[in-house]
């Protein structure tokens, strides 16, 4: 085993690589473990248009390269490697990386959350030809095609506005009546006129042929009445899942997974920060998971400074 970090980061979107930036600025001599997919969603992301100080917006992957190489300049020190398990019952914190164990007095989680699969009959053949949870990404493939959006909240309203930019037809399919969606988002996909919402409508399987996604069984989850419709794309947006499953039983989250912040950032134990995607389960922008790795850095460095000697 290595001698005992200050810090160690584990994961690395926008809130992993400002807390690295932070932490390396304060002399900290952060370690970050990166995960294999390092840089998050945004790596998945083309364009972003509303992080402050880029008037022509960013591409995601481009920002995450910036930001890396930003907080790298200061002496983050990254492995592009996947945490295995920790161990946050005392100090120095431990944590195994492909068998390797490191120790740190202050760990700052920052694993983010993944999209939600629907996990219906014929979808995982189908991820990639014709079934996405990006439209971001995957929206251009579809042009002038007829696709359906999945999820009754913001991201279904936001990815089936967007859509309509490229498909000629977005069918919303929500499994029950109300939307969990703003109305104001509601409202702009209702008068939408490339947008079509049908309620009372589960994905019971895929259909597909050689070339890629053909439509849908439907059923309506009343009476249990099946439909048939067709497309040619798919993107489910049924929410996310944050990347705690390495956590359980060492920290405090919700029924959810989320982890829970006690103070400030700080969870559930002392010398344990937590910042962005991984906490959030409002806000979950680029821009509030920047805020929030900034507000974790700050939190670690003023803890160490009173609680390590
Ligand atoms: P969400 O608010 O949790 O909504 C998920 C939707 O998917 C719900 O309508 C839910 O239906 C449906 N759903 C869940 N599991 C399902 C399943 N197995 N089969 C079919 N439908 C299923 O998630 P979200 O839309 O990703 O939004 C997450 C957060 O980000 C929210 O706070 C949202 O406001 C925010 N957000 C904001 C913006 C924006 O303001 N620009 C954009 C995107 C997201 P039920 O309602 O029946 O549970």
């Amino acid at each position: 085993m290595s001698e005992a970090r200050q810090v160690i980061i584990i994961g690395s979107g926008p809130a992993g690589y400002t807390a690295g930036l932070y932490t390396a600025r304060a002399m900290l001599d952060p370690l970050m473990f990166a995960g294999y997919a390092s840089g998050g969603q945004l790596m998945l992301t083309s364009d972003v248009e509303n992080y402050p100080g880029y008037p022509e917006g960013v591409g995601g992957p481009e920002m995450m390269v910036d930001l890396r190489k930003q907080a790298e300049r200061f002496g983050l020190e990254v492995e592009d490697k996947n945490v295995e398990r920790v161990d946050l019952s005392e100090r120095p914190f431990k944590v195994w990386v492909e068998g390797e164990e490191f120790s740190a007095n202050a760990i700052i989680l920052s694993t983010g959350a993944d999209a939600i699969w629907l996990g219906a009959e014929g979808e995982a053949e189908q991820k990639g030809r014709g079934i996405s949870t990006c439209a971001t990404c995957d929206g251009f493939f579809f042009r002038d095609q007829e696709v359906v959006v999945i999820g009754g909240g913001d991201s279904a309203m936001e990815e089936a506005n967007f859509l309509t930019r490229f498909c000629s037809k977005v069918t919303i399919l929500h499994r029950r009546e109300y939307f969990r969606a703003s109305k104001v988002m509601e409202e702009r996909a209702r008068a939408n006129p490339k947008i079509e919402i049908q309620t009372f409508r589960v994905v019971k399987r895929w259909l597909s042929d050689e070339k890629g996604l053909t439509g849908a069984i439907l059923e309506d989850p009343r009476d249990g009445t099946e439909y048939e419709m067709s497309c040619e794309g798919a993107f489910i947006a049924i929410g996310h899942k944050p990347n705690t499953g390495f956590l359980e039983g060492q920290v405090e989250m919700d029924d959810s997974g989320y982890i829970l912040h006690h103070e400030h950032t700080m969870t559930s134990i002392a010398g344990v920060f937590a910042a962005g995607d991984v906490v959030d389960t409002r806000y979950r922008q680029a821009i509030t998971a920047a805020g929030m790795g900034c507000e974790a850095a700050i939190d670690a460095e003023k803890w160490l400074e009173d609680n390590v000697h």
